[in-house]
């Protein structure tokens, strides 16, 4: 039997552990895991040698704003930032887009929207918010993944927070059709009001580590009450991992993700009035990180997902510093898995642990079961990463539709060099993609 493709690397990061391996495809599809030095017939060969093939990463944390506010972020631009970054499934977010994703109407009206300019598989989150407990089962039945909502402001006038009772009902609703409900965990009654301040410190102060906490006990409890399937989204304070953890051993179900920035930067590092390292939850001091790093290694911390979350330029850096002011997002699809990769492999992860995090956990999270490994079945999406070659970010060569990064300048390891959708390269050398002018071939999702 000829394969259309076959693709050898020294370095492949299957399931059961990291080897040399050959990769067969057939259309769309891994047809075939074999020796690296297995004779397969194919159409075309390709010989990574010591570049690692991982699995397409799978971020379920992104932001594309389209349709509404495409002019902070939308689908060409998202998913082009994504290929380049060796991410082969995002997850939209269901506000920051007008109108949010909160009846199937809206879901449908996103999808036409996407239609064809998707460079990578998107699928969509739906919205939970007070008076939409109508549209939860369509919109589940419409196949969105799951339902976000929010515990307090969410910065978007049009997707309100739930309240106690509400996020109980919410989730007493999707538990019915074993649906799963993701929350920004940020109680209200723990900010802090913030005075316009070019001081980052002053700005984590109002969003202390206890808002977290007690967000998330509310998650838990209503979790407890209900049966319903939960997910804290965007974790940053470390102390909420003991409980977490309690939580997930006594049987509630609760996962939980953190984002590249809390792994990456510490807050000792943020500059005078440099608002392109805001995010809500805030990036933390440097011993938070370290606990929310072994949070993550030691299995507590589900998933590691980007948050990419951009705005206009002028609301992000216009402010004049000012931390009160300036949106609160951080844009990173593109640079995602080279800046967790640099942490990793200083304290001595691997790639498996990195594929686990960024593609295995965050596909299963998503009830996506075609992607996220290297396995005879999946879907052929497959990253080609130099694990060891280092390269300084040049917000030129982002395809975010704004380069603001924190990233900018940074000195990161691990590079992606090639990104294959279904068995199609999407990139050519120097990270650019394979004729800018041809059809995306990224397709819209619905779960399963
Ligand atoms: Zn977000």
């Amino acid at each position: 039997m000829a394969y259309d493709l076959v693709i050898r690397s020294r370095r492949a990061v299957l399931p059961g552990g990291t080897r040399a391996a050959a990769v067969a495809v057939s259309g769309p599809s891994i047809a075939a895991v074999e020796d690296y030095g297995a004779r397969l017939d194919a159409a075309r060969q390709v010989d990574l040698g010591d570049l690692a093939l991982l699995p397409g990463l799978v971020d379920t944390h992104v932001h594309v704003n389209e349709p509404g506010r495409t002019e902070w972020e939308g689908f060409a631009t998202a998913t082009r930032a994504a290929a380049a970054g060796g991410v082969t499934t995002i997850c939209d977010m269901p506000l920051n887009s007008v109108p949010p994703t909160t009846t199937v109407a809206a879901l449908e009206e996103k999808r036409a929207a996407a239609a064809g300019k998707c460079w990578v598989d998107v699928a969509f989150w739906g919205g939970a918010v007070p008076g939409n407990e109508a549209s939860l089962v369509p919109l589940h039945e419409a196949g969105v993944v799951g339902f976000k909502c929010f515990l307090l402001d969410s910065g978007a006038p049009e997707f309100p927070p739930l309240d106690t009772a509400g996020l109980r009902t919410a989730l007493g609703t999707l538990a019915e059709v074993d649906a799963l409900l993701i929350a920004h965990a940020e109680s209200a009654a723990e900010i802090k009001p913030l005075e316009a301040t070019r001081d980052f410190w002053s700005f984590v102060d109002s969003r202390p580590r206890v808002a977290e906490r007690r967000a998330i006990e509310q998650v838990i409890s209503a979790s407890a009450a209900t049966g319903g399937r939960a997910h804290i989204v965007h974790l940053s304070a470390a102390d909420c991992v003991a409980m977490i953890s309690g939580a997930k051993a006594a049987g509630i179900r609760l996962t939980v993700e953190t984002c590249p920035h809390y792994l990456y930067f510490t807050a000792e590092q943020v500059p005078e009035g440099a608002t392109e390292f805001k995010s809500c939850p805030p990036i933390r001091d440097s011993y938070n990180r370290e606990a929310l790093w072994r949070g993550l290694e030691g299995g507590v911390i589900d998933c590691v997902v980007s948050d990419h979350s951009p705005c206009a330029p002028e609301l992000k850096l216009a402010a004049s510093g000012d931390f009160a002011a300036a949106w609160g997002g951080i844009a990173s699809l593109q640079l995602g898995l080279s800046a967790v990769w640099t942490v990793a492999r200083e304290r001595g992860r691997t790639l498996d642990d990195v594929a686990r995090w960024m593609a295995s956990a965050p596909a299963a999270l998503a009830g996506l079961t075609a992607k996220g490994r290297l396995a005879v079945g999946a879907d052929a999406d497959l990253t080609a990463f130099d694990p060891d070659e280092t390269y300084v970010v040049d917000p030129a060569k982002l395809y975010h539709r704004h380069p603001v990064t924190p990233y900018a300048g940074r000195t990161l390891t691990g590079r992606v060099r090639q990104t294959w959708l279904r068995g199609t390269a999407l990139l050519q050398d120097e990270g650019l993609l394979e004729g800018g002018g041809e059809t995306p071939v990224g397709r819209l999702l619905k779960r399963g």
